[in-house]
């Protein structure tokens, strides 16, 4: 008899779990729009070129692979902290921003998650109905309570500002509120800048502490300033905030897990204090973080000409990402003769549209049209080619009616 007889079989990752799902599919016009990743119009992977130029780079000067420090590369943390606030933001110059280089967005969340359980032992975090849904296994796992805000209209299809509002307002001083900075996974619905000011509001009235996770920088807009208002915006009103950066999707680097962790803090002492606490979290979980992806954002980001090209190759993906969209939006309108209004597949931003397709319907986008999606409705438009959009509107029309 095993002595891990009492182990039970986990329940597959419900993103992950649909990329297993579509390798097993033989069917030639299978499609996998789950997991969001970003494809070239023949769906290949997409490894940018200023990726390329950064290695060629590094293996040029033959850098050696020693250990990082438990903080990550400070080449790296430099840049990514100047990337979100903007160079010449006020709380970088007086030593009020802690970064610590991490795993990717999810490593950074993880470690923020920690902080909070082991300093906030009371608070609850505050997530979105609906969100990414890994969060709320990390604030599982790192046992800090949540409960969730309203954040979908399923009637309009797009943001329930409202109940938004009431349920921020709702809970208990001091949560901390967990808002995606830009390209809001998996609904695609942004609060407007107006509606980020009275968000702003009531989180400063309610003492919380944002938690920003900001996963698309870039990715929403095509540009990385605007795609950093939001949480630009909570500092400029000097706010205290808490910040997860992610490189898998404006860099294409998914598996070399960089990204970073920021606290920006009221007072320059604070914020060695939390970094070095952070670091001893940090160290008996993993040591210290991977460095390849830390060198090549740092070389990219570091680099005017690299930067430049970078920006270029962005906006050419998040612009592929858009005409996907229109087309996926004219292919329905033209093809559906019910009179429904599909225009929130316009309105959305970013790699995902939220269809709106329940349980039910989204099995039948995936049994009978051989179109891989999570079940929420979510389908992720980095993941299809103007070429397939006709088919994937007849799949989607079929499964609505
Ligand atoms: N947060 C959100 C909202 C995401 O969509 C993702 C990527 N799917 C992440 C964080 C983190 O991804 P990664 O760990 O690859 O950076």
């Amino acid at each position: 008899l095993s002595r891990f007889e009492g182990v039970t079989m986990a329940p597959p990752d419900p993103i992950l779990g649909v990329s297993e799902a579509f390798k097993a599919d033989t069917n030639e016009l299978k499609l996998n729009l789950g997991v969001g990743a970003y494809r070239t119009e023949e769906l290949q992977p997409y490894v940018l070129n200023v990726v390329k130029k950064a290695e060629k780079l590094m293996l040029e000067r033959g850098e050696n692979k020693e250990y990082l420090p438990i903080e990550g590369l400070a080449a790296f943390n430099k840049v990514t902290a100047e990337l979100l606030l903007g160079a010449d933001n006020p709380v970088i110059k007086q030593g009020k921003v802690a970064t610590v280089q991490g795993l990717s967005g999810t490593g950074s969340l993880r470690l923020a998650a920690a902080f909070i359980q082991r300093y906030f032992p009371e608070a609850k975090a505050l997530i979105s109905s609906p969100t990414w849904g890994n969060h709320k296994n990390i604030f599982n796992d790192a046992r800090v309570p949540w409960s969730e805000y309203r954040y979908y209209d399923p009637r309009t299809v797009g943001l329930d500002f409202e109940g938004m509002i009431a349920d921020i307002k709702a809970a208990p001083d001091g949560s901390f509120v967990v808002l995606h900075g830009c390209a809001h996974n998996p609904t695609g619905i942004d609060p407007t800048p107006e509606q980020w000011e009275k968000i702003a509001d009531v989180v400063q009235e309610k003492n919380h502490i944002p938690f920003f996770d900001v996963a698309y920088q870039g990715f929403a807009s095509g540009s990385l300033d605007t795609d950093a208002f939001s949480v630009r915006l909570f500092v400029e009103r000097g706010l205290e905030l808490l910040v997860a950066q992610s490189y898998s999707k404006n860099l294409g680097l998914y598996a070399e897990r960089i990204g970073a962790v920021n606290f920006v803090c009221s007072a320059s002492d604070v914020t060695d204090r939390v970094k070095s606490q952070l670091k001893r979290l940090a160290r008996p979980m993993y040591s210290n973080p991977p460095v390849h992806g830390a060198r090549i954002v740092a070389n990219v980001v570091g680099d005017p000409t690299l930067f430049d090209e970078w920006k270029q190759e962005m906006e050419q993906m998040a612009g592929r990402i858009k005409h996907v969209r229109q087309r996926l939006y004219d292919s329905l309108s033209q093809k559906d003769k019910s009179g429904k209004d599909w225009s929130f597949i316009l309105k959305q931003i970013g790699m995902f549209s939220f269809t709106g397709l329940n349980k039910a319907q989204s099995d039948n986008m995936t049994n009978k049209w051989h179109v891989y999606m999570t079940k929420d409705g979510r389908i992720s438009l980095a993941g299809l080619s103007l070429s397939k959009c006709e088919y994937l509107a007849d799949a989607i029309i079929d499964s609505f009616h």
